[in-house]
């Protein structure tokens, strides 16, 4: 479900981002997130840089800290696991129309890409997850990760989206106990939006 809102983080400073893992480590400690989440908004202007209203703002650095957390408790279960599947955004496709070469796959609901554009996010996590040992899908949503996981046994998952769509997915794998780690995109809009090639080759 994508939020009702687009934001873009892209002009944001990295330092945003080391305070957001920061506060996330913090709220494992104790909970006061709504403080902290509109400290680091003001801190980073984001209001003025993003041109989010406060609530909307707000949403985006809590659930932003929420699939930090995320992270940090499953990393030690998810670093032990060997077979795993890179989950990637069907929004972060250089084209979404038909100059998209990829191949879709309706029994595994997932495209395949054809690598035709060196400059598509899609193509760069592709090859970074394929030469790491993951399955690589790129999704039209989040529904299709039941499918996929019924068909295909993995200890591990990784998945790019928006960290809406994160925390959702986050939910279905934790019922399933599958050991996951998220990236959320940087700017949202369900197309032409990104996410950093850097913080998932981390993750990954
Ligand atoms: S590089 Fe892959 S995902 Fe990107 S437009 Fe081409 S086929 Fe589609
Ligand atoms: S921004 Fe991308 S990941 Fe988020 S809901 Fe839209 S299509 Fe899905």
């Amino acid at each position: 479900m994508p939020y009702g809102f687009s934001f873009d983080l892209s002009e944001i400073s990295k330092s945003f981002f080391r305070e957001l893992a920061r506060v996330a480590q913090e709220r494992k400690l104790h909970k006061k997130i709504g403080v902290r989440a509109r400290n680091l908004a003001e801190k980073f202007r984001l209001q003025e840089i993003t041109g989010l209203d406060v609530p909307n703002a707000l949403q985006l650095v809590e659930d932003l800290v929420d699939v930090h957390m995320q992270n940090i408790s499953e990393r030690e279960r998810f670093v032990k696991t060997k077979k795993r599947a890179l989950f990637l955004p069907h929004c972060a496709r250089k084209h979404m129309d038909s100059r998209c070469q990829a191949e879709f796959n309706s029994e595994l609901p997932s495209y395949k890409c054809a690598h035709c554009s060196s400059d598509c996010l899609i193509n760069q996590a592709t090859t970074l997850g394929e030469s790491k040992g993951y399955d690589v899908y790129t999704l039209p949503g989040g529904s299709c990760i039941p499918e996929i996981l019924k068909k295909n046994r993995y200890e591990g998952v990784v998945g790019v989206s928006c960290s809406q769509e994160l925390k959702l997915g986050g939910e279905y794998l934790k019922q399933i106990s599958l050991a996951a780690q998220a990236v959320p995109l940087l700017k949202n809009g369900c197309a032409k939006t990104t996410f950093n090639i850097e913080n998932l080759e981390k993750i990954l």
